[in-house]
């Protein structure tokens, strides 16, 4: 047997997989208007194993005029919150009784370890259930000024959103975008990552079984530039949520410029760890590995560059880096894999060519190849690179993938300046037990999200997003049912109408 064959041999193929991945418009499952089709691989063997359907302009057009018919004509936005609620909450249902089967054809698809994978699908019924309640609790503003006015807020669903989704946790990242913008009584049009299409079309039969209104929900496969595209410049879609890249952000921005939609991105980052010298080391190792080597790295807060203090950095670099190696790399399907296969072969190509660019750059003290015995598919060791100065490329560059890159610092000040100097701004991660530092360090630190002695977890009501090129707006909790309503100021007049009289009759005239 060639390597090739082995790796092909040894990958998990999930039964019954679909023949063809299709759109789903207006409540059927369909083909692209011109037929076309784009190759999806999976990660262990980079072999075609399915086509989808390739959405253009026309594509995009149906599913936004389905979805526009569904808000004008349809129940959806009328409907009670509560009995939105209560579909959204079968969903959840649905969600967690088929876990086992998302995570399999997840990690499949993605390359996820399957134990993660199956983290990611109960996380994706908990943001639905998550929004189920919120809807039902939600309260707005009244104004009252004695004797005058009384004001209130008339919140409204906005129309047609588009959601365009990366392919890191692909399903658990679109229920993010779905859970509110369904839960407030928008319709959707869904665009997900051309490289992980496959758990998004399970959508369509859980929303069809949960009792989702047909329209409501509206799927388009295809390439960014094509089906996103179209979807970004619709003239009929007012807002666009969208994840990814930073530069992929930018291009979005410029393209929905001239609609002046509603936007919310989530982008990329280079989050730090910052280790004092003070810390719990145990606790700061394990929580740095954790946070760059878990999801395969392909994570948008993986704390990527980990500062050290100077008193603790030999001891914190040798400790990384024997741990770092014992991490198991594996296939994707094996509950023993702590790191799996990356998602595509021109992700890997990316990884592993900043891992050249490392050995430049810093000392490489863990991985820096394939792992042994696998030969093929997109394995990474994890790589860790130590002595890597600020102005680095691995140091300002978001890789994406399970390589980190670590760097002393001597002073508060020049750990601050080292955290702060990329043009990113999503997580930042902070370990000492000064428990003023601790505030004083993390009020300073340019992060949309902080974490102090404490591993990537939040709860959901929480505010998410990052800032500089980390992202724009915040969505979480209120600030998601924010971004998917309209807020409708409605004011009355109690008693006398302030109403001055322009263009009176004079007294005069009126003889
Ligand atoms: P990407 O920007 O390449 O693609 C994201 C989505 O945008 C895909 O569906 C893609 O088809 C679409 N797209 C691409 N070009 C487009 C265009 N011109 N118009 C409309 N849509 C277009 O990102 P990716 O490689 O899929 O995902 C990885 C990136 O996502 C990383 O940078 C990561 O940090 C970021 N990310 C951020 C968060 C966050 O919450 N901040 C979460 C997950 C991932």
């Amino acid at each position: 047997m060639t390597d090739t064959d082995t790796a092909v041999a040894s990958r998990h193929v999930p039964a019954g997989l679909p023949e063809r991945i299709r759109h789903y418009i207006d409540g059927e499952s369909v083909d692209s208007a011109d037929g076309d089709t784009f190759d999806v691989l999976d990660p262990v063997s980079n072999e075609v194993y399915v086509r989808a359907a390739a959405g253009k302009r026309a594509d995009v057009d149906r599913a936004v005029a389905a979805a526009r018919r569904a808000f004008a004509e349809g129940p959806w936005p009328r409907m009670l919150p509560r009995e939105r609620s209560r579909i959204l909450h079968r969903i959840a249902d649905l969600v967690e009784s088929r876990d086992a089967r998302l995570a399999e054809l997840e990690s499949f698809d993605s390359g996820l370890p399957i134990t993660q994978a199956l983290g990611q699908a109960r996380r994706a019924a908990e943001n639905f259930r998550f929004f189920a309640d919120l809807i039902v609790a939600q309260v707005d503003d009244a104004f009252k000024v004695p004797g005058r006015q009384v004001n209130y807020v008339n919140r409204k669903p906005i129309g047609v959103a588009g959601l365009i989704t990366p392919w890191n946790t692909p399903f658990m990242l679109e229920s993010w975008k779905l859970g509110p913008a369904l839960a407030t009584g928008n319709t959707v049009v869904l665009k997900p990552a051309e490289f992980t299409p496959l758990s998004a079309s399970l959508w369509a039969g859980i929303f069809e079984e949960a009792g989702l209104p047909q329209g409501v929900f509206n799927l388009v496969h295809g390439l960014g530039e094509e089906a996103g595209d179209a979807l970004v410049r619709h003239p009929d879609v007012p807002l666009i949520s969208f994840t990814g890249e930073s530069r992929t952000g930018q291009v979005i921005f410029a393209n929905a410029a001239p609609h002046l939609k509603g936007l919310s991105m989530e982008l990329g980052g280079k989050s730090p760890a910052v280790v004092f010298a003070d810390a719990d080391l145990d606790a700061a190792v394990d929580a740095t590995i954790f946070g760059v080597f878990s999801l395969n790295g392909e994570r948008c807060t993986a704390g990527s560059r980990i500062l050290v203090e100077r008193a603790v950095y030999d001891e914190f670099v040798e400790r990384y880096a024997a741990q770092a190696t014992r991490v198991r790399v594996g296939f994707p399907h094996d509950p023993a894999t702590e790191v799996g296969a990356l998602v595509h072969p021109e992700h890997y190509e990316k990884v592993v060519s900043y891992i050249e660019i490392g050995r430049t750059e810093g000392r490489l003290v863990a991985g820096g190849g394939r792992p042994a015995g696998f030969e093929t598919g997109n394995f990474v060791e994890p790589t860790v690179f130590a002595d890597v100065p600020a102005d680095a490329r691995i140091f300002q560059e978001e890789i994406f993938g399970p390589v980190v890159a670590i760097t002393p610092f001597d002073t508060e000040a020049e750990a601050l300046a080292l955290a702060n100097g990329t043009k990113y701004g999503l997580a930042a991660y902070i370990w000492t037990n000064d428990l003023q530092r601790a505030h004083t360090f993390a009020h300073a630190v340019e992060a949309g999200m902080v974490w102090l002695n404490s591993n990537n977890v939040r709860d959901l009501r929480t505010p998410f997003g990052g800032v500089k090129a980390s992202g724009l707006g915040h969505e979480g909790g209120t600030r998601s049912i924010d971004f998917y309503t309209d807020q409708q100021a409605v004011h009355i007049t109690l008693g006398e109408v302030h109403n001055p009289t322009f263009g009176a009759r004079r007294a005069e005239e009126g003889r």
